[in-house]
C-alpha cells in the first residue's frame, strides 16, 4: 500500500500559519486603523436612559444582563469617523429625545409636530444608525442588512449626498405613550419588520419610535405629511406603547427568562 508522502507537510504548515493570520481590522469609511469601539445605538443614548438607574438593562431573546453603555463594534469605524457621527447626527438625535417637551411646538390626540427641528439632520440620524447595525457583524443587529443600499447611504452620512437620491427610504417617527411605563427610559434595537406590506425597520429610542421604511414602494398619500425625510416640519402620531409590537416583543423576552 502507498504510504502517504511527507511531501506536503510544509505547504500544510504554511497555509496553516496564512489561515492563524488575523484580518486588520480597518474603518470601513475610510480604510484607516486603528479602529475604535463604534457603539451602534449611540452610547449617549446609554447614557440619556441610565440617567435615573445605576445601570441599563440589556434584553435579548438569548438573556438578561446589566449593561453600560449598549453594544459596540470595534471593527467598524476609526476615531475620526465615528466622530463625524457623533459630531453631526448623536448629538442632535440626543437633544431632540432629551428637549421633546420643550421643543414640541404642537400637539393634539393624535399627533405632535415638533417646529425648528431639522428633518434633513434627524433623517440623515437615523441612517447611521443602520448603517452601523448593517455593516456589524454583531449578532443582535442580523435582521438589519441595507444590502444594496448600503453604499449609498455611506455616502448619504458621511459625504452629504442628497437624500433625494434616496425615495425608497422613507422615515415615520411616532411617539410613545403609556400611563404605567416610561418610554423615554428604554430604547430597542433595530430589527426588521413589515410596515403595511413594505420592507422596514423599526426601534424604539427614548420616547420615539422609529419606523425606517426602505422599500421601492411609496406610502399611501395619508403618511405624507408624517414622512420626516420628505418634510420640512417633522410630525409624527402617537403610539400607545402596550399596543406596539416593539412592547409585546419586550414582554415576550421578559417572559422566556
Ligand atoms: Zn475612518
Amino acid at each position: 500500500m502507498r504510504q502517504p508522502t511527507g511531501s506536503n507537510v510544509p505547504e500544510d504548515r504554511s497555509m496553516k500559519k496564512m489561515i492563524s493570520i488575523p484580518v486588520p481590522k480597518v474603518c470601513l469609511r475610510c480604510g484607516g486603523v486603528p479602529t475604535i469601539r463604534a457603539h451602534i445605538i449611540p452610547k449617549a443614548f446609554g447614557r440619556l436612559i441610565k440617567a435615573r438607574s445605576s445601570h441599563n438593562i440589556n434584553i435579548t431573546s438569548h438573556k438578561i444582563k446589566e449593561t453600560q453603555l449598549g453594544i459596540y463594534d470595534d471593527g467598524i469605524l476609526c476615531a475620526r469617523c465615528d466622530n463625524t457621527l457623533g459630531n453631526q447626527y448623536d448629538e442632535y438625535g440626543v437633544s431632540l429625545c432629551r428637549e421633546f417637551n420643550t421643543m414640541c411646538a404642537k400637539i393634539n390626540e393624535i399627533s405632535y409636530t415638533i417646529n425648528g427641528a431639522d428633518c434633513d439632520i434627524v433623517s440623515r440620524f437615523v441612517l447611521s444608525i443602520l448603517w452601523r447595525a448593517s455593516v456589524t457583524k454583531r449578532a443582535e443587529f442580523e435582521s438589519v442588512n441595507l444590502g444594496v443600499y448600503e453604499h449609498m447611504v455611506m455616502d448619504i452620512i458621511f459625504n452629504g449626498v442628497s437624500l433625494a437620491t434616496f425615495p425608497e427610504y422613507q422615515l415615520l417617527i411616532s411617539r410613545f405613550r403609556s400611563e404605567k411605563i416610561s418610554a423615554e427610559l428604554m430604547y430597542s434595537l433595530p430589527i426588521r419588520a413589515r410596515f403595511g406590506g413594505h420592507n422596514c425597520y423599526n426601534f424604539a429610542l427614548a420616547g420615539f419610535r422609529i419606523a425606517a421604511i426602505i422599500d421601492r414602494q411609496q406610502l399611501p398619500d395619508s403618511f405624507r405629511p408624517f414622512i420626516v425625510n420628505k418634510n420640512s416640519a417633522m410630525k409624527g402620531l402617537f403610539a400607545k406603547l402596550e399596543d406596539t409590537n416593539e412592547f409585546r416583543g419586550l414582554l415576550e423576552m421578559v417572559r422566556r427568562h
